[in-house]
């Protein structure tokens, strides 16, 4: 008998599980709304022309490599020194005084989750007892994150289902009623599953609560460039805090913006008030790493540094990313006509408009969902959240019907 007869069968995750089904389903109008990965019009993966010219460009111009191709030497805990000056410049814009003032710790982390694992981490050796609120709702692994840190969370209201947008008096009381000191997770745009931002005026309203109760925000920066196309303004947020002289943590991703999903690139930041201070957390961040991981792959980062680094391929990959923002855009415009065009009953569509980013909350409940996914052949996760970065033009009459459909 095994020694494992006590570990029981765990449950599928609730997104990767849907690409599961979706690959089991033999049906050819099958369509993977599930995963947040962006795909061409003709729903295929996409890679980067800046990522593939990197390669070629490293093999022709040895020199272009910051630190050489071929070298598979460790990096040092904190990770590749020039990802790491390029992804805090990325964030903060290269002039920040936080970046001048060396008032910024930056460790080279295993993507967005690697990153926010490590912050999670922080938080439960040096802030014990801190508790850390959540959206309602959020991105499901945010909670894995939180719970297997064995740091506290609680959730402040964010979701309006009778507006499918913001509720935004419930998260200003939520986060005002927190005790002091809380750390507070936001996305920094385009939150997912949503897809609801606040506006420019809101977000100066929650950095005025989170800095009267003295609250410490903690970013997630999972999607910079995909919510408007432009990396800077989907910094924004972040920046404001920093502007006001506040100390923020932020974890960045660039699995979507880059498209480096199976590289694991990412970064865990904390902008703090003193160069000294920032010195020590940094220390303690690679202190933490050291036993969970050691150190970061270098790939993905040499990838992101050259591509930052050089003016050219900055430039491309800006363009890259107004292309695949803009092919969201097109999606989500011509699904909202498909939807607002075929239903007869009257209800108001225009939300589907008002959201950013690659997700779309349609307000389907689970069994709606459901039926999307055994009559439709539509996969979604559960809470009716569907990827536009999965959906081409072509087939958003298909999906309106669907909707449509389970809705009524
Ligand atoms: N944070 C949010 C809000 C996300 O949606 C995701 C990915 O879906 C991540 C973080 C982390 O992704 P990764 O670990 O691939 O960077």
């Amino acid at each position: 008998v095994s020694r494992f007869e006590g570990i029981p069968m765990a449950p599928p995750d609730p997104i990767l599980g849907v690409s599961e089904a979706f690959r089991a389903d033999t049906n050819d109008v099958k369509l993977n709304l599930g995963v947040g990965a962006y795909r061409t019009e003709e729903l295929q993966p996409y890679v980067l022309n800046v990522v593939k010219k990197v390669y070629v460009l490293s093999l022709m111009a040895e020199n272009l490599m910051l630190e050489r191709g071929d070298n598979k030497e460790y990096l040092p805990i904190e990770g590749l020194a020039a990802f790491n000056k390029a992804t805090a410049e990325l964030l903060l814009g290269a002039d920040n005084p936080a970046i001048k003032e060396q008032r910024i710790a930056t460790v080279q982390g295993l993507s967005g989750t690697g990153s926010l694992r490590l912050g999670a981490a922080l938080i439960e050796r040096y802030f014990p007892g801190s508790k850390v609120l959540i959206s309602a709702p959020t991105w499901g692994n945010h909670k894995n994150i939180f719970n297997d840190a064995r740091v506290p969370w609680s959730e402040y209201r964010y979701y309006d289902p009778r507006t499918v947008g913001l509720d935004f008096e419930g998260m200003i009381e939520d986060i005002k009623a927190a005790p002091e000191g809380t750390f507070v997770l936001l996305h920094g745009c385009a939150h997912n599953p949503t897809g609801i931002d606040p506006t420019p005026e809101q977000w100066e309203k929650i950095a005025d609560v989170i800095q009267q109760k003295n609250h410490i925000p903690f970013f997630d920066v999972a999607y910079q460039g995909f919510a408007s196309g432009s990396l800077d303004e989907d910094a924004a947020s972040v920046r404001l805090f920093v502007a006001r002289g506040m100390e923020v943590l932020v974890a960045q991703s660039y699995s979507k913006n880059l498209g480096l999903y199976a590289e694991r690139i990412g970064a865990m930041n904390v902008i703090s008030s003193s160069s000294e201070s920032a010195t020590r957390v940094k220390s303690q961040l690679k202190r933490l790493a050291r036993p969970m991981y050691s150190n970061p792959p270098v790939h993905g980062a040499r990838i992101v540094a050259n591509v930052v680094g050089t003016p050219v391929l900055f430039d491309e990959w800006k363009a890259e990313m107004e292309m695949m923002a803009g092919r969201i855009k097109n999606v989500r415009q011509k699904l909202y006509d498909s939807i607002s065009s075929k239903d007869k009953s009257g209800k108001d569509w225009s939300f589907i408009l008002k959201q950013i980013g690659m997700f779309s909350y349609t307000g389907l409940n689970k069994n709606q969902s459901d039926n999307m996914t055994n009559k439709w052949h539509v996969y979604m996760t559960k809470d009716g959240r569907i990827s536009l970065a999965g959906l081409s033009l072509a087939k958003c009459e298909y999906l309106a019907d669907a909707i449509i459909d389970s809705y009524h």
